[in-house]
């Protein structure tokens, strides 16, 4: 896959970065920052000791720092990686030692509810340019993190009205530094589209395998040796870190429960069409919803392998 190439001569997008929260996203900013130039320094901070010790030992960044304060001081760009529910602590904890002009940033999933809860906190002399990298895997922690994760990925930034451009061009020159194709929305449609393609799916796939679990005619050990493609696909994605999901559908409530209110009337329209032997509906939704995996493959979004490629044995 190609990699992102900056130009010689080509201005850092920020001299000393600090990465709050070294899960997933975060270790691979860090890793993807320096693989790819785009600060001069990168310094790291984890509320959690183990996960400090862990990032040193693989590592990350120039520099583990033990406490909010040292990891802001003098950096002209932050962001902040922690689960959705936990930035607008993360944004009172810094503020107080936020230099003037300095960048804030964020990879929440979820946008509206984390501008409001970040945006109580910020001092007016900080930048606050919203971002959401379309990209994870269903592993976390520091240890999960890989440089190319953002390549050829989605990042959408939600700027408030008037934010100066020059903040959002630098996070935009970062995320695309990074390998990600950037685009701009406004926070609610971002939430409404990732309620779709994102939020939804997820509380799909807990449901599905949360229900085999739970049926007591089949056995668990039934559900893992006869598990069929398809339900092995669900249970990746079930496999999810559960504070991030928990943090994203409660910060998303409005956008989830409506996608969610029609989905269910499909599904009671797709039971009926089964009930009534409606075969040339099953047919007619099966053959658009093809043609859709179809255009995910040929707009380079997934392998076109079959099975995601997964080894033959
Ligand atoms: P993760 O692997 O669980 O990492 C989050 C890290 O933040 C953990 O080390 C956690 O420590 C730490 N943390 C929690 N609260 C904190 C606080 N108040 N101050 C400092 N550190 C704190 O999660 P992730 O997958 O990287 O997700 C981080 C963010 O990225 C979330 O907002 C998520 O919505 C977004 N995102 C995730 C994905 C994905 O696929 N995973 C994709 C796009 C965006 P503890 O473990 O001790 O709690």
């Amino acid at each position: 896959m190609a990699e992102p190439k900056r130009q010689p001569g080509e201005a850092l997008p920020f001299e000393r970065l600090a990465i709050i929260g070294i899960g997933l996203i975060g270790s691979s900013i860090a890793l993807a920052a320096r693989r790819f130039a785009l600060a001069r320094r990168v310094v790291l901070f984890d509320i959690s000791d183990d996960v400090r010790a862990e990032a040193a030992r693989l590592g990350l960044g120039d520099e583990i720092v033990a406490s909010f304060a040292e990891s802001v001081r003098g950096a002209d760009g932050v962001v902040i990686c922690v689960p959705v529910g936990a930035c607008g602590a993360v944004a009172a904890e810094i503020s107080p030692y936020l230099q003037d002009g300095a960048i804030v940033t964020d990879v929440g999933s979820v946008k509206s509810a984390v501008i409001k809860a970040v945006l109580e906190h910020l001092p007016p002399h900080a930048r606050f340019v919203p971002a959401h990298p379309v990209a994870g895997t269903e592993n976390s922690g520091p240890g999960a993190g890989f440089p190319s994760l953002f390549v050829n990925r989605w990042c959408i930034l939600t700027p408030p009205n008037g934010m100066d451009g020059d903040a959002v061009a630098r996070i935009r020159a970062f995320w695309e530094g990074m390998g990600a194709n950037v685009e701009l929305m406004s926070p609610d449609h971002h939430d409404l589209v990732l309620a779709v393609t994102s939020h939804l799916p997820h509380l799909i796939a807990y449901n599905i395998v949360g229900t085999a679990d739970d049926l007591q005619s089949v056995t668990q050990s039934e559900v893992i040796k006869f598990s069929a493609g398809g339900f092995r696909d669900f249970t990746r994605i079930a496999a999810s870190d559960p504070t991030m999901w928990r943090d994203v559908f409660l910060h998303n409530k409005e956008a989830v429960l409506e996608v969610l209110a029609r989905f269910n009337e499909d599904l009671s329209a797709l039971a009926r069409a089964i009930r009534w032997g409606e075969g040339d509906k099953l047919f007619d939704l099966f053959s658009r919803t093809r043609a859709i995996r179809r255009g995910i493959v040929s707009q380079g979004q997934e392998t076109p392998e079959p099975d995601f490629g997964r080894r033959k044995i």
